[in-house]
């Protein structure tokens, strides 16, 4: 930046995912020395990402742009583009004349979570311990009170996954209570209580939502300072001050006697999820295999069909999707964040 004078006019503007790494020198007043920090957009934030992007799109009257962002925390804006341009693929596809609700659902379960594997072959057995893992993470969910609302469930194979269950928060959070987190271990552990209680035997398919559960509670206990045991105290220093990058390293500064405190808090922590998915489940055994039954039938199973069977109704007959196109007589729920429409 040197060699421009004072009143040359120019301002240089740049952007970096490590600001952490940059050259001290690099920052020092009259070179960047202003940060703006450009986080994730919010809800309010998505939905003007998404309006921009649906600009020069036919959008059908059902489409509420509002409702869609809302059902895709986390997405950037570049997620938000290819989802809109994924939409549109399908209707072109589809040789209708505007986008519809249905589509930009199809587009968001494709780039929220990943490419239906229809290929895949798998066995009966296996497509029904996925059912019962699936819905174990479903029920355990439904019954906390603390935990997001459950949005849809699949065993159509996603990416690397055999099924999966999204959730949709009510609301954005940007922090998180401890009872909230002790649901989310519960619900994360819902799957292989699920199976531990149905089957007898264990499976591998549960590996990364215990990585999930394990990785919360130590957080919980080394991060938050939520171990009543262990206090309000942060374990394991960052190597430096990491502001937007990952953190890389961690020094241990504490004693091997807290060590063992830390992994029986984290243990005691994950444990009691366990217990407690476990006790709802038992609970329950009723509605899981009703529910579970459902989900092997249908392959997908919406927010507002998962409450009507828990109030043991019966859903209406629904012939089997394929092709990625809805199933003949089966509109798009109104709400499509899987809660009870709002008008
Ligand atoms: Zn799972």
């Amino acid at each position: 930046m040197d060699g421009f004078e004072q009143n040359s006019g120019v301002i240089i503007i740049a952007a970096t995912n490590r600001p952490d790494v940059l050259d001290p020198a690099l920052m020092r007043p009259g070179r960047f020395d202003r940060q703006v920090v450009v986080d994730r957009p919010d809800v309010k934030g998505r939905e003007g990402i998404l309006r921009v992007h649906t600009k020069n799109i036919p959008l059908a009257d059902d489409v509420v742009l509002e409702t869609l962002a809302k059902g895709t925390p986390g997405l950037a804006g570049a997620e938000l583009a290819n989802l809109v341009n994924e939409a549109a693929l399908l209707a072109a596809r589809q040789n209708d004349k505007a986008v519809t609700m249905h589509h930009f659902e199809e587009a968001k379960d494709k780039v929220m979570m990943g490419m239906e594997r229809k290929s895949l072959i798998i066995s009966e057995k296996e497509k029904k311990v996925t059912s019962y893992h699936e819905i174990g993470h479903v029920l355990v969910a439904r019954m906390l009170p603390e935990a997001d609302p459950v949005h849809k469930v699949t065993i159509i194979p996603r990416g690397r996954a055999l099924g999966l269950t999204t959730y949709l928060p009510i609301d954005e959070k940007h922090t998180y209570s401890k009872g909230y987190l002790e649901a989310m271990i519960t619900y994360a552990l819902g799957g292989r209580a699920a199976e531990r209680l149905i089957f007898k035997e264990l499976t591998t398919g549960a590996g990364n939502d215990i990585e999930r559960a394990t990785e919360l509670a130590r957080k919980m206990v080394c991060e938050w300072g939520m171990s009543d045991k262990l206090g309000p105290l942060t374990y394991g220093a960052r190597d430096e001050e990491i502001f937007l990058g990952r953190q890389i390293t961690r020094n241990r500064n504490y004693s091997e006697d807290t060590a063992i405190s830390i992994d029986e808090e984290i243990k005691k922590i994950v444990t009691n999820g366990m217990k407690r998915a476990e006790k709802i489940l038992n609970e329950n055994l009723d509605t899981l295999h009703r529910l579970a039954a459902a989900l092997l039938e249908r392959e997908i199973l919406e927010g507002l069909e998962i409450d009507a069977i828990i109030r043991g109704e019966q859903l209406p007959p629904v012939e089997k999707r394929g092709n990625g196109e809805a199933a003949p007589g089966k509109q798009p729920a109104p709400a499509a964040d899987g809660r009870a429409p709002k008008k």
